[in-house]
């Protein structure tokens, strides 16, 4: 008999109604009780669509982040946030901060964000010093249970927790101490925690350690083993669960922890697959972990079967079936999706319908397969209807791939001589100012897009208010004086978006929303198809905002690496293939902007560096075919068209030579919060090509003052030289209000204009000496 789990359902709701509960509270529009009332619904509607698994997760639920909670349950919530009397608040304090000017409150820090290893949601970073302690809390989690008994036996619930190794490796020790020495102070609270569960009636929990997938140095690989014998006296059954890819070095570690089964991502994992069923010691579960939580795809369950029968024979009710990882990363319920063309939607499986497909793998192991003869073959006939779809399969995109060339990836010329070009045509003064694409987005704007797409607004009124728009950014850019002007962006929902929706080979879901931190959710675009182009997509914009203006205007696109990134990709071929296919239909909008007149092109890549894999072997192939993808998008022009690209993070150094390698002739990047600090990646490897490190952070609402700015500047000039220094701030503004948005960069521009003052009497000094020089060398 296999049994069937699930490592964590998705908490947002169907239709984000967490989203709506914890904004509500926020905004103090509920009380306490009445987040917890929806919440508790919530979980209870969650726990009733896993009825049929043998065992259901608990405290997979969270109010923020299941990393906080961690934190929260062993008593290491950061000090600053710990003011009142409510747990709850001070548990949100710690994810949001805080600002002084809420009703005179004291201002908090927010914690830091960070990327759940190679996903989109965001987890806070838990906070260490060599003094932390930790004691435990868990009424929370407990309560958790008791909510759970009414339901049903309190055995079938599975809690879910974050491993102790798990929980040190990603947290920060703020004074640089050693996290494994709080190791000591962690496992008895650990322990504690085991037994308190023990003494509620769990009989099985699910320990998370994911980092079991990572690059793990000996230390860590002997805290495992240490640890988990500390925690083996417990009479609690420990699941250890690793996913998110290949266990390599700490497999045999990984069998040989003391705890009662092991779950492995069978479907990254899928070479270890054979080995792990050899070595398994004879007493322990092996959960395989079968369905893609990762992705929204349907899973070939034929396949599958043919895979699972054999070890099921072997492993008989040891052999224990789930999702890869936890659901939190796929949409809940595909059954909500009404406009999804049928076809299509006949292919996916989100949550809901992931836990159908382990339903029917357990039944087809357990009764035959035909005991589910009828649904195995409508699966069958899903997958070769989009195995053969026309949908998928575009001859002429496929073709044109097939055909690239290396060439197809330089430029005419090495940057030296074309930027040689672009200086005389464009005639930019010295530390030339600009800004990264977005103004800010304002409910008036957001109300017209959202009319204009329900049909509300005709197409023509839409254009001449988004052409009103345009002419109110470059008016406003003119009048600040910056040097390169935007169109702004207004037509932009999401920078993924917007380019998701016009081109071929990629759908878009109505509530496909998955957590990306907190309260936030993003909706991935859902890649299905070969990608082409049917029509330009922003040079209508681009055209007439540099109609309005003779200084030059830069041409807005998203890079292929970062559509790609932020998107449910398909899994029928390889993601450096979808990646050139959309680098493709860039490039042509790129030649068509060109073409259109525009001078300067920007293409963002603010994903690049978050699709690292997890694996340092495997960084070179990813950073070689994304690097491909941006030069094939990009690398198409003239010589006298200046590329730009940006990128929004602060840790290049392990990267610099990709960055290069993508030969932008300007990159923009985040440096104002690092203090300029990551120039200096920049600086070790002699970056070739020209940079606008930011000179304001504009994730906070504080004006810069123009000393603050000038000093970035002149730190920046300490690594870079001036005449290849650009002068932006480190995003886009779409964030942000007008009144900030003016007053920063006015502030901006003036520094600019500060320094080159300081900056112009000796360039004229050495023009100066230059004539004489000529003079004299004719005399
Ligand atoms: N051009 C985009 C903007 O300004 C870039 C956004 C980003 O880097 N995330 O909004
Ligand atoms: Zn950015």
């Amino acid at each position: 008999m296999a049994l069937t789990h699930n490592l964590g359902f998705p908490r947002i709701g169907a239709k984000r109604e967490l989203k709506f509960a914890q904004e509500a509270y926020w905004r103090e529009e509920i009380n306490e009780a009445q987040l917890r009332e929806r919440a508790k619904n919530l979980r209870q509607q969650n726990w009733q669509a896993q009825a049929q698994l043998d065992f259901i997760p608990l405290g997979d639920f969270s109010y923020y982040d299941q990393v906080l909670d961690m934190s929260a349950l062993l008593g290491n919530l950061p000090q600053r946030a710990c003011r009142s009397a409510s747990a709850l608040d001070n548990y949100f304090r710690s994810a949001r901060g805080q600002s002084a000017g809420d009703n005179n409150k004291l201002s908090c820090e927010a914690g830091a964000l960070k990327k759940w290893f190679d996903t989109n949601y965001h987890y806070i970073v838990p906070e260490f010093s060599q003094h932390s302690e930790f004691e435990l809390h868990s009424s929370e989690l407990l309560s958790q249970l008791t909510e759970a008994k009414s339901l049903g036996q309190i055995a079938k619930f599975k809690p879910v927790i974050i491993g102790p190794l798990t929980y040190l490796y990603l947290g920060q020790s703020s004074d640089n101490s050693d996290k494994l020495a709080l190791l000591e102070r962690l496992l008895p609270v650990y322990q504690q925690l085991l037994q308190q569960l023990f003494d509620a009636g769990v009989q099985w929990l699910q320990i998370d350690e994911p980092i079991l997938c990572l690059d793990l140095d000996k230390r860590w690989q002997q805290a495992f083993e240490h640890s988990y014998q500390q925690l083996k006296d417990s009479a609690i059954n420990i699941l250890l669960a690793s996913y998110f890819g290949e266990l390599q070095d700490n497999l045999q570690l990984s069998l040989d922890l003391p705890v009662a089964g092991l779950h492995l991502d069978a479907v990254r994992a899928d070479k270890e697959l054979d080995k792990v069923i050899d070595c398994l010691p004879a007493h322990k579960v092996l959960s395989l972990g079968v369905i893609d939580g990762r992705n929204i795809w349907k899973s070939d369950l034929n396949k599958l079967l043919d895979k699972l029968e054999p070890i099921a024979l072997k492993l008989k009710e040891r052999l224990w079936l789930a999702p890869s990882c936890s659901l939190l990363h796929v949409p809940v319920d595909l059954n909500s999706e009404t406009n999804l063309d049928a076809e299509i939607k006949n292919w996916l499986a989100f949550a809901q319908q992931k836990l159908e497909e382990l339903q029917l793998l357990a039944q087809a192991l357990n009764c035959g397969r035909q005991s589910v003869a009828e649904e195995l073959e409508q699966n069958r006939l899903a997958l070769s209807q989009r195995h053969n779809s026309t949908r998928v399969h575009n001859k002429q995109v496929q073709d044109r791939l097939d055909a690239l060339k290396p060439s197809i990836e330089a430029r005419q010329s090495v940057f030296a001589e074309r930027n040689k070009i672009q200086r005389q045509q464009l005639n930019l003064p010295p530390l030339p100012t600009t800004t990264i694409g977005s103004f800010p987005q304002t409910a008036e704007i957001r109300q017209k897009r959202r009319a204009f797409k329900a049909g509300k607004l005709s197409a023509n009124d839409y254009e001449s208010w988004i052409k009103k728009e345009i002419a109110f950014a470059i008016k406003t850019q003119e009048q600040l004086g910056l040097d390169v002007l935007v169109h702004g962006e207004a037509e932009r929902n999401d920078m993924v978006e917007y380019f998701g929706e016009q081109l071929n080979g990629i759908a878009f879901s109505d509530y496909g929303w998955v957590q990306s931190y907190g309260s936030r959710c993003v909706k991935p675009p859902i890649i299905y198809g070969d990608v082409s182009r049917p029509q330009a997509m922003t040079v209508k914009w681009a055209h007439y905002a540099q109609s309005l203006s003779c200084k030059p205007v830069k041409g807005m696109l998203t890079g292929p690496v970062t559509i790609l990134n932020w998107s449910f990709v398909r899994d029928d071929q390889a993601r450096a293939s979808t990646c050139k296919q959309l680098a493709l239909a860039i490039r042509d909008e790129v030649l068509e902007l060109e073409q259109a007149g525009i001078k300067i092109i920007q293409v963002d890549e603010a994903a690049l560096r978050e699709g690292l894999p997890l694996r340092k072997s495997q960084w070179q192939d990813y950073l070689h075919w994304a690097v491909a993808s941006f030069r094939i998008c990009a690398n198409g022009v003239k010589d006298e068209t200046q590329i730009h690209t940006h990128m929004c993070y602060s840790n290049f150094n392990d990267i610099i030579q990709s960055i290069a390698a993508m030969d932008a002739d300007v990159i923009t990047i985040e440096t104002s919060r690092s203090k300029m600090r990551l120039l200096a990646a920049f600086e070790d490897f002699n970056y070739p090509n020209e940079i606008g490190p930011g000179v304001y952070d504009i994730h906070s609402p504080n004006i810069p003052t123009e000393n603050q700015i000038v000093e970035l500047i002149n730190k920046a000039a300490s690594n870079i030289d001036i005449d290849r220094l650009w002068v932006n701030p480190d995003c886009g503004l779409k964030t942000r209000q007008w009144p900030e948005v003016l007053a920063a960069l006015s502030t901006m521009v003036s520094a600019a204009a500060k320094l080159r003052q300081q900056l112009l009497p000796k360039q004229q000094k050495s023009s100066g000496q230059e004539t004489q020089e000529k003079e004299q060398a004719l005399v």
